[in-house]
């Protein structure tokens, strides 16, 4: 008896019925970057058969663009009480893209050989800007609720925690403690000088704020 892999899907979340069954929310086959490195969640639903008793390990891979080697994600471990039986693994994933293009994940098991390829696709999204109507609009409706937004980030490396503001209106300045988006999408931890990229979250703030614009300028 050797396990192998049914088919998997990648998922923005999932839940658990009462009886056991694995609903996926939001089916991912693209994702949306607007900068790189682009860091992104998901939810692997993997379907798994012939398990043996026990547990059964194997791990996630991703391989890039043109590459031919595959990084590894995650490893992880499904356990069951009875031979031959199957489950859906779920598998939470942090996946960073340094490129566009299409991308595979791969599940293998560490002692059988199976495998299952996952494609999906990276796409950098064009860079949301504001006209000058647009800009204009805000300037005449201040009572508007139109941002800024702001977002905290914590250093990766030694967890300085900063708060980074968009704001429609170039000329409005951020208060104290709160700092704007560098131009370049790169910003040096003031205590430990890692790089924290920006350009990505930057971009998702941008294009939210014209959306909630369009939708206020459409309805007046
Ligand atoms: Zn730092």
């Amino acid at each position: 008896m050797k396990p192998t892999f049914g088919s998997g899907l990648l998922f923005d979340s999932y839940n658990e019925t009462a009886n056991k069954k694995i609903n996926g929310l939001g089916a991912i086959n693209i994702f949306r970057a607007w900068g790189f490195p682009s860091f992104r969640q998901a939810t692997a639903l993997i379907s798994i058969f012939n398990l043996r008793k026990g547990s059964t390990t194997g791990e996630i891979l991703l391989r890039k663009p043109h590459a031919i080697d595959k990084q590894s994600i995650t490893s992880f471990t499904v356990t069951t009480d009875s031979n031959n039986s199957c489950m859906t693994a779920v598998i939470p994933l942090s996946l960073k893209f340094n490129e566009k293009g299409r991308h595979f994940i791969y599940a293998i098991f560490h002692d059988y050989k199976s495998t299952l390829k996952i494609p999906c696709i990276v796409e950098l999204q064009k860079w949301p800007t504001f006209s000058q109507e647009e800009r204009q609009f805000v300037r005449k409706h201040r009572n508007i609720p139109l941002g800024p937004i702001r977002t905290n980030l914590t250093c990766q490396q030694c967890s300085h925690a900063y708060i980074f503001e968009e704001n429609i209106l170039e000329e409005v300045l951020p208060p104290g403690g709160v700092t704007r988006f560098p131009k370049s999408g790169e910003f040096e931890c003031t205590e430990c000088n890692e790089t924290i990229y920006l350009k990505d979250i930057q971009g998702q703030i941008r294009f939210s704020l014209k959306q909630m614009l369009s939708n206020i300028m459409r309805g007046q």
